[in-house]
């Protein structure tokens, strides 16, 4: 069985595609029972849409392979805390495990709404942390 980091890399190669195309680095993956069901990341740019964050789209992508809304027996990992959008939209979706790397203190939604979750999803942080946080640092100082 393949452990969270990774899967984690998965969801840091889909970060990395981001900043490729000019968006902020986010990735995300959705894993159900050792079988990536989703690879997505940000697309706030290209779709000019706020609410096309990593997450969003793993959600989606991964319900519609499941048929289901349901993802109780998925995890989804992405690397960099979630916002408080995302983290409802993971409560809506009932993700069994949600995994990231980096914390984001400025929008992540464990300052604003750190009971936004579904009480059963079993939260992991701090998975490559360091690089997950990297890709976002480099990212912004190419920017300025
Ligand atoms: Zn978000």
């Amino acid at each position: 069985m393949a452990d969270d980091s990774f899967y984690m890399k998965q969801a840091l190669a889909e970060a990395a595609r981001a900043a490729e195309r000019g968006e902020v680095p986010v990735g995300a993956v959705v894993v159900c029972r050792d079988r990536i069901l989703a690879r997505a990341h940000n697309l706030t740019e290209t779709l000019h849409d706020v609410t096309a964050h990593a997450e969003m789209q793993a959600l989606t992508a991964a319900a519609n392979s499941l048929g289901a809304k349901y993802l109780t027996d998925c995890t989804l990992y992405v690397t960099v805390e979630p916002c408080v959008m995302c983290a409802g939209a993971i409560a809506w979706s009932q993700v069994g495990r949600l995994v990231f790397g980096a914390e984001d203190e400025k929008r992540g939604y464990q300052r604003y709404a750190p009971q936004a979750l579904h009480p059963k999803t079993v939260v992991v942080k701090g998975v490559l942390a360091d690089e997950c946080a990297g890709l976002m640092k480099d990212f912004f100082r190419k920017r300025r």
